[in-house]
């Protein structure tokens, strides 16, 4: 009965004797008592397991919560990226598409073999710059002049051929009575005569550029700030910021209509690169289609004319002569 009792008393200790949480007097009695009986031994070794199992299943559920953290942050992280990837990926084509249905919109102008292009410039020193163009089955004349109060600067005209080959390039200086030929050994593009009068419609040269076409167009939506206006023209236009210059791009056309703070003219002083003159100006294009004449294009007698002569290959043999390949 005796000794029942105590079994009781131990069994109740037990689970503190476990915890480690007895005094030193209450836990020498309990196993004192544990040496002498089986009963409480087996109990203790049940008691034992259960706790150990509680703490496995605390251990597991904690490790599982880790793990869901661990991986609702993977997630986080993940869905972040994907989100600044579309916002990125949605900027950029964005404006790829409207500058590539721009440059699509200037070629479908340009499939005929008549057109007339003219930019006139106003410049900041108060001067005119006009570039006139006048292009006809291959045949073109372009005309260049810088205007000051009542002084005229004209630079020579110039009159080709783009179908020919090898194509002949004639710069008149009419003040000078001056003709001077240049040979091309390659036939020209129509594109190159578009392109040369403004640096917008370059876009159109896609077959000339190749690859370096391909990747100034991937990069352009990079730097380029395109926004969408109706001042002054009373109608919709995109606005192309480039940073130092801005340009008005017809939404139908894909033409420009005008272009701010673009340099017009740079001198150099001598042959370095260091800039004599340089303009900002405010340009706007104009363009007719189907309207010029072979009376426009047509090259006149040069009657009169000193007449020099300026073969490409012929000069390229003569660098090449004068300056020999140190590779060779
Ligand atoms: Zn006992």
């Amino acid at each position: 009965m005796e000794k029942k009792t105590e079994c009781e008393i131990v069994q109740d200790l037990l689970f503190s004797y476990v915890d480690d949480v007895l005094n030193t007097e209450s836990k020498k009695l309990v196993e004192k008592h544990l040496t002498e009986c089986q009963k409480c031994q087996e109990k203790l070794i049940e008691i034992q397991n259960e706790k150990n199992q509680q703490e496995q299943n605390q251990k597991t559920q904690i490790d599982y919560l880790k793990k869901i953290r661990r991986k609702n942050k993977i997630k986080s992280f993940l869905w972040a990226i994907l989100i600044l990837g579309i916002l990125f990926a949605s900027w950029y084509l964005y404006k790829f598409s409207i500058i590539y249905k721009i440059t699509r919109k200037v070629e479908e102008q340009f499939v005929g073999e008549n057109f007339y292009i003219e930019e006139i410039s106003n410049c900041e020193d108060d001067s005119l710059f006009y570039n006139k163009t006048w292009y006809k089955d291959g045949k073109f004349k372009v005309v260049s002049y810088r205007q000051k109060e009542e002084e005229i600067m004209q630079m020579p005209t110039r009159y080709g051929n783009m179908r020919e080959n090898p194509r002949e390039l004639y710069f008149v200086y009419e003040n000078l009575k001056e003709v001077r030929k240049e040979i091309f050994i390659d036939e020209g593009k129509k594109e190159d005569v578009i392109s040369a009068n403004s640096t917008f419609l370059s876009n159109a040269r896609k077959e000339e550029f190749g690859k370096y076409y391909m990747l100034m167009k991937l990069g352009e939506p990079f730097y380029v700030k395109i926004s969408t206006d109706h001042k002054n023209i009373g109608r919709l236009y995109y606005v192309f910021d480039f940073g130092e210059s801005k340009k008005w791009v017809d939404m139908n056309t894909g033409l420009p209509i005008m272009s701010f703070g673009a340099t017009s003219s740079t001198e150099y002083y001598g042959t370095t690169k260091i800039p004599k003159s340089h303009f900002e100006s405010i340009s706007e294009y104009h363009y007719e289609f189907e309207t010029v004449t072979d009376e426009d294009v047509q090259m006149p007698s040069f009657e009169g004319y000193k007449f020099t002569e300026y073969d490409q290959q012929e000069e390229l043999n003569r660098l090449l002569e004068q300056y020999p390949n140190p590779n060779k």
